[in-house]
C-alpha cells in the first residue's frame, strides 16, 4: 500500500509542486507490453499495440488506507482488478480525484506499468461527498488534459460509482470508445435502509444512475441481486446488464495456522474470538452484532476473559471529539450493555495483516443491513472460516445457508445470537463449513474473474466497432 492516505492536508499547493506535476504529464509514452488482443483503436492502428483502460474511480483512490468512511470494497476492487489486469497484459490508467498536494500525482504502484493517475479538481484536500458533483467538469477536462499531454489513446473506459460513469458518460463523447461501468453500491437501494436523513442519497445521484443504466454500454453487476434491483427499483432493461461477482487475492487470503495467527494478533490461544471487519458506518450493523453478544453473555454462552469480540475498522483510542458520530454509538451501546471488557475496537487494520485476523478468529460475522457484494465474507471464506452474514444484497447470493457459511436475518440479534450460540458449540460443524468456503472462495480468485473482465471487455469493442470485429 502507498501512503496516499486520504487525511487531513493543507489546501494551497507550492508552485514547485505543480510545475513538477506539470512536467511530470509531459512527453509520450511508449506502450511496455504488447500482448495479442481483440480490437480497440490501439489494435486497430497498430497489431502490436497495448490495449489500454481508463479506470475511473472520482471520489476515492485504490491506493487510500481501508476502513476509513469512504475506503473499503470498492477501492479494493479497482486496485486488484487494475493489478490483475496488468499482470494479464492490460494497460490501465486509473483516474481519481487528488485529494492530497504532497502525494505525486502519477503513482506506479500497480505494478506492470499501470499507473494510478491523482488529477486536480477542486481543493486538493478530502471534500464532502455532496460537494463532488461540482468539481466533475473540472476532473474531466483535466483527465482530458493529461491523456493530450501523453498522447494517449485508451481503447475503453471503465467507471465506478456514479459519478466516474457521469465522468466517463462526457469521455465517451470526446475518445469514442465504449463504456463498462459499475454501480458498487446503488442509491435507492441506500434510502430503503437507511435510518436517518443523513443516511439518505441525493435525487441527483438516482438520476445519474438511472442515466447509466440506460446509455452505458455494459453495466456489470457484482450479483444476480443486484441485477435484480436493477429491474425493481429503477424499472431498467437490463439487457447490457452482465453479472460478474468481485475477486479475492487467494496469494493474500489463506488459512493461517490458527496458533501461528492467533500469536500475531496477540489473542491467546484458548480464547475465542468472534470478529467484524469494515467501515464503521449505520447500515453495517455493527450494533446488532454488540446486542447478540451482550444476549450470549446473558445466557452464560459467552464468558469473561474466554471470549472476544474483535471490531476492526474506523479510528480507534481517539479522544472522544474525533471519533466518529456512529463509533461513539458503538461504544455507547457496548458501554450501556455492560459489554465493555468484551469488545475491542481495534481501528482501522492494513488489509496486509487482515489474513492473520481472519484466520485467529472462530466465526466472522457480517451484520450489513445492505452490501451490494461484500469482500470481507469472502475473504474470511478465503481463509477458511464460518462466516455468519446478513441475508441481504450480494451476502444473499455469495452465502449458501448451512452450506459455506450461514445466514442471519439483518437487523435481529435474538436470530444472530441463536446462529453464534449453536456455532460456536459445535467446532466440527465450523472446521466443515470452513473448508467448503474455502473451496467455494478459489472459483473467485482474481485471474479467473479478471478473465472474464477480459473476455467482457473484448465482446463489448466489437460490439463498439463492428467494422474491427
Ligand atoms: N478493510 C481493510 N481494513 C480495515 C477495514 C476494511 O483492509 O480496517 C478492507 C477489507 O479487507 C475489504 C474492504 O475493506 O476488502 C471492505 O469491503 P466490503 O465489500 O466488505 O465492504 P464495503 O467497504 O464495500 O462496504
Amino acid at each position: 500500500m502507498s501512503g496516499a492516505s486520504e487525511g487531513t492536508r493543507t489546501p494551497d499547493p507550492p508552485l514547485t509542486k505543480r510545475l513538477l506535476c506539470h512536467l511530470s504529464y509531459a512527453g509520450n509514452r511508449r506502450p511496455l507490453y504488447q500482448p495479442p488482443f481483440g480490437v480497440g483503436k490501439n489494435v486497430a492502428q497498430n497489431d502490436n499495440a497495448l490495449m489500454r483502460v481508463a479506470m475511473i474511480s472520482y471520489h476515492t483512490c485504490p491506493l487510500a488506507t481501508l476502513g476509513g468512511k469512504d475506503t473499503g470494497g470498492m477501492n479494493v476492487y479497482v486496485r486488484d482488478l487494475s493489478r490483475e489486469l496488468g499482470r494479464q497484459g492490460i494497460g490501465v490508467d486509473v483516474f481519481t480525484r487528488s485529494q492530497d498536494e504532497h502525494v505525486p500525482h502519477v503513482l506506479h504502484d500497480l505494478g506492470f506499468g499501470n499507473r494510478v493517475v491523482h488529477i486536480p479538481a477542486g481543493p486538493e484536500i478530502p471534500v464532502a461527498k455532496d460537494s463532488l458533483a461540482d468539481y466533475l467538469p473540472e476532473f474531466i477536462g483535466n483527465i482530458r488534459a493529461f491523456a493530450d499531454s501523453k498522447v494517449m489513446e485508451y481503447d475503453l473506459i471503465h467507471s465506478h460509482y456514479w459519478l466516474s460513469g457521469l465522468a466517463a458518460l462526457e469521455l465517451r463523447q470526446a475518445w469514442d470508445v465504449p463504456i463498462v461501468h459499475m454501480m458498487h453500491t446503488l442509491g435507492l437501494m441506500k434510502n430503503r435502509v437507511a435510518r436517518s436523513d443523513s443516511e439518505r442519497t441525493t435525487r441527483q445521484r438516482e438520476r445519474g444512475e438511472r442515466q447509466l443504466l440506460i446509455e452505458a454500454d455494459r453495466i456489470v453487476a457484482s450479483t444476480q441481486a443486484e441485477l435484480a434491483q436493477f429491474q425493481w427499483l429503477y424499472k431498467a432493461d437490463t439487457k447490457n446488464v452482465v453479472v460478474i461477482p468481485p475477486g479475492v487475492d487467494t496469494s493474500h487470503f489463506y488459512p493461517i495456522p490458527e496458533d501461528e495467527a492467533k500469536e500475531f494478533v496477540g489473542v491467546p490461544d484458548d480464547k475465542r474470538m468472534i470478529l467484524f471487519v469494515g467501515r464503521i458506518e449505520p447500515l453495517k450493523g455493527v450494533d446488532t452484532l454488540i446486542e447478540a453478544a451482550a444476549m450470549l453473555r446473558k445466557k452464560g454462552v459467552l464468558v469473561e476473559g474466554c471470549e472476544c469480540l474483535a471490531i476492526i475498522g474506523g479510528e480507534s483510542g481517539e479522544s472522544p471529539e474525533r471519533i466518529s458520530e456512529e463509533m461513539a454509538r458503538l461504544k455507547g451501546i457496548a458501554g450501556q450493555l455492560g459489554t465493555d471488557d468484551m469488545v475491542t475496537f481495534l481501528g482501522q487494520r492494513d488489509q496486509d495483516t487482515l489474513q492473520y485476523y481472519y484466520s485467529a478468529s472462530d466465526i466472522v460475522v457480517v451484520p450489513s443491513h445492505y452490501e451490494s457484494f461484500g469482500l470481507v465474507a469472502l475473504e474470511a471464506m478465503a481463509c477458511g472460516r464460518t462466516v455468519v452474514a446478513s441475508e441481504t444484497g450480494g451476502l444473499a447470493f455469495l452465502i449458501h445457508d448451512g452450506e459455506n457459511g450461514f445466514h442471519v436475518p439483518a437487523a435481529d440479534p435474538s436470530a444472530l445470537a441463536d446462529k453464534l450460540e449453536m456455532i460456536l458449540k459445535d467446532p466440527e460443524l465450523r472446521a466443515r463449513i470452513g473448508e467448503t468456503a474455502r473451496d467455494y472462495a478459489q472459483s473467485h480468485a482474481w485471474p479467473l474473474i479478471t478473465k472474464r473482465i477480459v473476455s467482457l471487455y473484448s465482446e463489448v469493442l466489437r460490439a463498439y466497432h463492428p467494422s474491427l470485429a
